[in-house]
């Protein structure tokens, strides 16, 4: 009888010294922290912040406030919601009587009513949205067109231009705030679309004017290409581009696999490399076309592909396919640096150009390069040799102009008229 009582004062006497063991290893290592305080950071004219208290164990109250001056006011105070270690709040610094300027922001965590642990955060707060003002624009662009803008602002901040679902980036070229930026008009944008360009400072502030620049129709080609007679051409393209064992793919399935799935990831990266290009302009004047060479088919040309009798894909063609003599030279449309020479997919071998702020030009289905990635090329230096590989049915050059990754048509970069009247002058001041 005795040793049973003994035992179960031992064992009652263990779990206690457990429990305070635990309590107390948990209070004083396991002292709670609070992500995300960097949003605190900047405080513009209206922001929600959410505060991750981790771990959540004891924490009975969280409270934010903000000190400036004098002034105390308080941000946030309450309790973690059930079952989840995040706090969300709204700050909106002119409500609460808080100027514009530095201010100091105290997160205080709680735990079994009198513990508190409290994390500082300098924070700048600035509710006046960037003033933009456009010193150039274009008063109107085509369809698969360019345009180039420059901008003042207020202040530094992000700047681009919204084409649709298209954003174009800008690039800052003086100490007092100004911005250019170049932007393409995505073909198949409506004509009543509004390009607007959006200004975001560093607390966040964001103004957002409409440009003024107005959309024109353009007129693109429709062309149906049809593949019954060159089945057996076109089925060892397709299967040298897709590989392995696509044999037993059926005809109209590889073919749609590689005009559609694998034209998207092409395009996803040429828009990836085109986000890559220097803040600085490398080019002059217009750019030149192959010497010598015929349009085989134009920017913006809608293709419908049709096998014995059915149309059984389509696609947009975003360059102009320029043929010569077989194996022609091809020279550098201007002069830049390359930011790209290999395996493109559907477009081969292929060499894209960086001309700065955002403009690059891409040159397809070449038999090898002359050049690699980093080489400086001059305007007419020759970088490759034309070929017919990826998905070219014949040996062509397809050449295309980027802006910021986006297509444009290469027509008027082609043109020296265009370039003075509608380029120059985004860098004059
Ligand atoms: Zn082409």
């Amino acid at each position: 009888m005795r040793g049973i009582k003994r035992l179960v004062r031992t064992f009652v006497l263990i779990a206690l010294v457990s429990i305070v063991a635990f309590t107390v290893y948990n209070l004083f290592f396991f002292k709670p922290k609070v992500v995300g305080l960097e949003q605190l950071e900047k405080l513009p004219k209206s922001k929600d912040i959410t505060l991750t208290v981790t771990p959540r164990n004891y924490v009975d109250l969280v409270k934010v406030t903000a000190h400036q001056g004098p002034r105390e006011v308080i941000l946030f105070k309450g309790r973690l919601p059930e079952r989840t270690n995040q706090i969300t709040f709204r700050v909106e610094p002119e409500e609460l009587g808080l100027g514009n300027g530095p201010a100091r922001i105290v997160v205080e965590v709680r735990r079994f009513y009198v513990l508190r642990e409290s994390f500082e955060v300098q924070a700048i707060i600035d509710t006046e949205p960037p003033r933009v003002r456009i010193i150039y624009a274009p008063y109107v662009v085509r369809q698969g067109g360019s345009g180039a803008i420059r901008v003042k602002t207020s202040e530094d901040v992000d700047l681009y231009v919204e084409v649709g679902k298209v954003r174009f980036r800008s690039y800052r070229v003086s100490e007092d705030n100004v911005y250019i930026a170049f932007f393409g008009i995505p073909p198949d944008t409506s004509v009543r679309e509004v390009i607007k360009v959006v200004a975001v400072d560093r607390a966040g502030n964001r103004t957002l004017i409409p440009l003024g620049t107005g959309i024109k129709r353009n007129r693109f080609r429709e062309v149906t290409i049809d593949l019954t007679r060159r089945e057996k051409f076109i089925r060892t393209k397709i299967y040298s581009l897709i590989g392995g064992n696509v044999e037993e793919m059926d005809f109209v399935t590889a073919f749609k696999k590689v005009n559609e799935e694998l034209r998207r990831k092409d395009e996803e990266r040429i828009r990836e490399i085109g986000k890559r290009s220097r803040p600085e302009r490398l080019w002059r004047g217009s750019f030149i076309q192959m010497p010598g060479s015929k349009v085989l088919s134009y920017y913006g040309e809608r293709r419908t592909y049709i096998y014995k009798g059915k149309v059984i894909s389509r696609s947009r063609h975003l360059g102009y396919d320029l043929a010569s003599v077989r194996n022609s030279k091809v020279p550098a449309a201007n002069s830049g640096i390359v930011v790209f020479a290999g395996d493109l997919g559907i477009y081969g071998n292929t060499v894209i150009i960086d001309h700065g702020f955002g403009v690059m030009s891409l040159y397809a289905h070449l038999a090898d390069f002359r050049v690699k990635e980093g080489d400086r090329v001059e305007k007419g230096q020759i970088i490759g040799i034309t070929d017919m590989t990826g998905l070219a049915f014949g040996d062509h050059l397809h050449f295309s102009i980027l802006i910021d990754g986006h297509e444009v048509t290469p027509l008027e970069w082609w043109d020296p008229k265009w370039v003075r009247m509608r380029i120059e002058p985004v860098f004059s001041e």
